[in-house]
């Protein structure tokens, strides 16, 4: 197909064809119901097995450690952000923040209005264009938990490796980076994502945890707000966001058709090589924001010399079918989002044009 844009929004955020082509094939007839699955009652077997089908791959595709369970969120990871001290931030408790970026301070923002909260590292004096070093992680005895952002979509920062928390559990927002790269699940006692960027459309959350960790909401918590009730309904206890999640699933078989978490790793790999090496290499035209040990794969932010420039960049690339390079409001600067489902030929375009707006303008 001719047609589709060079997509690098940040999110929601391109998706594989094969998957938009294969949901457009059985939209209007799902498997021959005569409906679509946005039309089917979620308490029926059909949407049911979809719904099971997502959850049960999402776990393969992690190694299918024992004692985990996916839940089908909505309200984004930003819900998440106020849940997840709900349920866990209890009284006695203190719960540890890495402060790595803006994702990592809304969260904090969230969990300062439930409980006692630490710092556990920072890279705020490092404008967040780096990672903070968790080698030397202090956690006090009554830490509920240590939360940590692995991937900050706006600043364009990643964690290489997570910290061994011991007994605490490790608790990550992987909105912009899950299953970029295959991950120790088990080294989590849970992470949790908005499917916009690699996992699907907008609408569902999806949450991955040990057991244990959502069987103790407090007995005061409203409903919808414990992980138990969602947990012990196998995330129908209202209704679901069904076509989202029937999207999650189409977008993980194609994850496995990439060669699960390895294949995609090295192809995110290719492109994000791609697309740093010719910032390193345009002598100090293109400047990458971040420090070279936290660059993320998914989000390359850099900058020109000028705001003048840059402007004249988003507008030239526009017209050239670049859609989504302006950087985030809150910082500027430009941003390529790479996500899973990026082709490596939408980078290499990417790139031949900023080489050719180099030529004209540097
Ligand atoms: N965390 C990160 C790392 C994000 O990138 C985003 C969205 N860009 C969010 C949280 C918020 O997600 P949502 O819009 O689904 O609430």
């Amino acid at each position: 197909m001719s047609n589709r844009a060079f997509n690098f929004n940040a999110g929601p955020a391109a998706l594989p064809l094969e998957v938009l082509e294969r949901a457009q094939a059985e939209f209007v007839d799902f498997h021959g119901t005569g409906m679509s699955i946005m039309e089917m009652s979620h308490r029926g077997a059909v949407y049911e097995a979809v719904h099971n089908e997502a959850s049960s791959r999402l776990l393969k595709l992690l190694g299918n450690p024992s004692g985990y369970m996916v839940l089908f969120l909505q309200g984004g990871a930003s819900t998440q952000f106020a849940m997840l001290p709900m349920n866990l931030l209890t009284e006695g408790k203190t719960a540890g923040y890495v402060k790595s970026g803006s994702w990592a301070n809304k969260a904090i923002k969230e969990a300062k209005l439930i409980g006692d909260t630490f710092i556990a590292g920072s890279s705020e004096a490092d404008k967040y264009m780096r990672m903070p070093d968790l080698s030397s992680l202090s956690l006090p005895e009554h830490t509920a938990y240590l939360h940590l952002t692995s991937n900050e979509t706006i600043e364009g920062t990643q964690f290489r490796e997570f910290p061994d928390t011991g007994n605490v559990p490790l608790i990550a927002d992987m909105s912009s980076d899950i299953l970029c790269r295959p991950f120790d699940l088990t080294q989590f006692g849970m992470v949790y994502a908005g499917a916009q960027k690699n996992l699907g459309p907008s609408g569902v959350t999806v949450v991955i945890a040990r057991e244990e960790l959502l069987q103790n909401s407090p007995k005061h918590l409203p409903t919808m707000f414990r992980y138990d009730t969602h947990a012990d309904n196998n995330s129908l206890y209202n209704t679901p966001p069904s076509f989202s999640i029937y999207m999650v699933n189409e977008v993980l078989k194609w994850i496995e058709e990439q060669g699960a978490l390895t294949g995609v790793e090295q192809k995110n790999r290719e492109k994000a090589d791609l697309l740093y090496r010719f910032i390193d290499e345009s002598n100090g035209f293109f400047r990458g924001c971040t420090q070279p040990d936290s660059r993320s794969t998914m989000n390359v932010t850099f900058r020109l010399a000028s705001e003048e420039l840059e402007k004249l960049f988003i507008k030239e690339s526009e017209k050239e079918g670049f859609i989504g390079l302006k950087g985030h409001r809150s910082v500027g600067g430009l941003r390529a989002s790479i996500y899973n489902a990026v082709p490596y030929a939408a980078v290499k375009a990417l790139v031949d044009f900023m080489g050719q707006f180099q030529k004209t303008h540097g």
